[in-house]
């Protein structure tokens, strides 16, 4: 373990503070780039939502019913197209419209600061487009390209998507992660949260489920050590702010939270693996190297077994791996994370 994210740090550029590994003077501003990212505190990003400005009238009808609009986190690296992403629509959970041909502004909080700008003002889509970073254009999305002089910069930014009618809004994260900074990918639900079932029941109950002993604290370690966390659930596309809210309130790291795109129910089998798998593809095409995976299903072990993942870097809680990942009765085993050379020390 500690020779392989030795070897995995050493190649990823993050050089300046280890020992072994032989910079050239070409990568050093990279590495104090990668160093400077890695090492500071995410901001709280908590700041007041920005001022919408004055309602402008619907194109077409006015939308009835509750808002069920969502944002699609992305990490990005440098040089990459940014788009942003979105899907509006209206009604009730079981029958929802989607918002066709409507603008919506776009404000970022630009490196997570105190002062939102807006980017700009786009349409949402009659379904009639293609697929960008991964989501079809089904209708009532909103897809928008970050102008060059505007692109985001390495780090950590909030988006709020504003409808112009009616000043409802959903909110996503971008990070720009630079080169040297690899990833781990966790499944959410029975890996993190203490049962695969407990989001279901929570969301009854309008709570937040319990994690599991020690997962947020090793999770954290590897964030400490220069990892940033991508949350790669099955659960459906509506399910976004839940988890993101998981997340915070049983102190997990802030990261990327990736839900497939299932309308009402979250994808189970053979759908959550071919889900998974192309999420993880995606996300490689990029040039990311997934560090560490966690999982707990047979279809986690599947997609991780698809993406190549080293097997000595695949954890599952309580759940035997037939691909040869490990095994673990509790995170407070992952001592090995304490061990590994980071950027941060
Ligand atoms: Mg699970």
């Amino acid at each position: 373990m500690r020779i392989h994210a030795h070897s995995m740090l050493c190649t990823f550029g993050l050089t300046l503070v280890i020992s072994g590994c032989q910079p050239s003077d070409s990568s050093q501003m990279q590495d104090e780039s990668t160093r400077a990212y890695n090492c500071q505190a995410i901001p709280a990003c908590d700041a007041k939502a920005p001022d919408p400005g004055a309602l402008r009238p619907f194109n077409g009808r006015k939308p009835a019913g509750q808002a069920w609009h969502r944002g699609h986190d992305q990490y990005f690296r440098e040089g990459d197209t940014q788009w942003l992403i979105g899907k509006f629509n209206y009604g009730s959970l079981l029958a929802r419209r989607n918002l066709i041909g409507e603008e919506v502004d776009i404000h970022v909080l630009r490196g997570c600061g105190t002062s939102w700008e807006k980017l700009g003002t786009s349409l949402t889509t009659d379904g009639g487009g293609t697929t960008i970073e991964g989501i079809p254009d089904d209708g009532g999305r909103l897809y928008f390209e970050i102008p060059a002089d505007k692109q985001l910069g390495v780090g950590r930014h909030r988006v709020r998507m504003v409808v112009a009618g009616d000043h409802s809004a959903t909110e996503l994260f971008v990070e720009v992660v630079p080169e040297g900074v690899p990833l781990f990918v966790s499944d959410v639900d029975g890996t993190l949260t203490t049962a695969e079932l407990a989001e279901l029941g929570s969301t009854i109950t309008g709570t937040i489920p319990q994690a599991n002993d020690g997962a947020a604290e090793a999770l954290k370690g590897l964030v400490n050590k220069g990892y940033r966390p991508v949350y790669l659930t099955a659960r459906p596309e509506l399910s976004v702010q839940r988890t993101r809210e998981f997340v915070d309130v049983r102190s997990f790291p802030v990261g990327r939270v990736e839900t497939s795109l299932s309308p009402l129910l979250g994808l189970l089998g053979d759908k959550a693996v071919e889900y998974k798998s192309e999420a993880l593809q995606r996300l490689t095409d990029k040039g990311f190297e997934i560090a560490y995976v966690f999982g707990n299903t047979a279809s986690d072990a599947e997609a991780y077994e698809n993406a190549g993942i080293p097997a000595e870097s695949r954890y599952f809680f309580k759940y035997n791996d037939k691909f040869g990942g490990q095994r673990i009765e509790s995170y407070r085993e992952l001592n090995e994370f304490a061990s590994l050379e980071g950027v941060c020390e």
